[in-house]
């Protein structure tokens, strides 16, 4: 199964991603997570995307297509792959449709996840993972058990995303609704699209989403 999950920042995209590839086995492909990892490595993908990150902007089109174009060849996307973050603009979209056509996959959904903006910048702003296990925590809504210390591995090793403050959260918002959301029309036009309440608690999400894609 090859599925695209739309939504702004905070919708819930790699919860959601988690879930489905636990479920059908399809690989989670996320932009974002790999552009992170190069900055990380100071690769030179990193080096080009870190600013452009930082300012809550989106990296060049270029970039993220030739990224996705060797991941969804990669083996363990054998059995399908989940796009988390991918495409973000309508080139990017058109990009895809050329390279699944090359490579003869198919796309069988775009599954767009809806929150409003208030709500995403609060669930932003307060989430920080563990730094050793990935595990995910929010200041309000799951703090661990153990002040300081990760309910999953023990360890007290726990980071923020650089661009998770308000002001970044805000741009990135605005970099959604003018470059991206034209994208949820593009999808609707080719029927491939559902819609989903994504301010419902995750595993509810989960189940409108697979309920949804069962009676495609
Ligand atoms: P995310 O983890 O999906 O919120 O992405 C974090 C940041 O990475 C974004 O704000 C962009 O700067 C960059 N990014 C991730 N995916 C893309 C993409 N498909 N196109 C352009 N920039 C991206």
């Amino acid at each position: 199964m090859n599925l695209i999950l739309l939504g702004p920042p905070g919708a819930g995209k790699g919860t959601q991603a988690k879930i489905i590839e636990t479920r059908s086995g399809a690989n989670q492909l996320s932009t974002g997570d790999m552009l992170r990892a190069a900055v990380a490595a100071g690769t030179e993908v990193g080096l080009k995307a870190q600013e452009v990150m930082n300012r809550g902007e989106l990296v060049s089109d270029d970039i993220v297509i030739a990224i996705i174009s060797d991941a969804i060849d990669a083996p363990d996307c054998a059995q399908g792959f989940i796009l988390d973050g991918f495409p973000r603009t309508v080139a990017q979209a058109d990009a895809l449709e050329g390279l699944m056509a090359e490579k003869h996959k198919t796309l069988d959904a775009v599954v767009e996840i809806r929150v409003d903006d208030e709500k995403l910048i609060k669930r932003i702003t307060g989430r920080f993972t563990c730094g050793n296990c990935g595990e995910g925590y929010h200041d309000e809504f799951k703090l661990p058990r153990n002040e300081g210390v990760c309910d999953e591995c023990g360890k007290s090793d726990f980071k923020r995303r650089a661009d998770d403050n308000e002001e970044t959260v805000r741009k990135r918002l605005a970099a959604y609704h003018a470059q991206t959301s034209p994208l949820i029309e593009f999808y609707s036009a080719k029927a491939k699209l559902i819609s989903v309440d994504g301010m419902k608690d995750i595993d509810d999400v989960a189940v409108e989403i697979e309920t949804k894609l069962a009676s495609m």
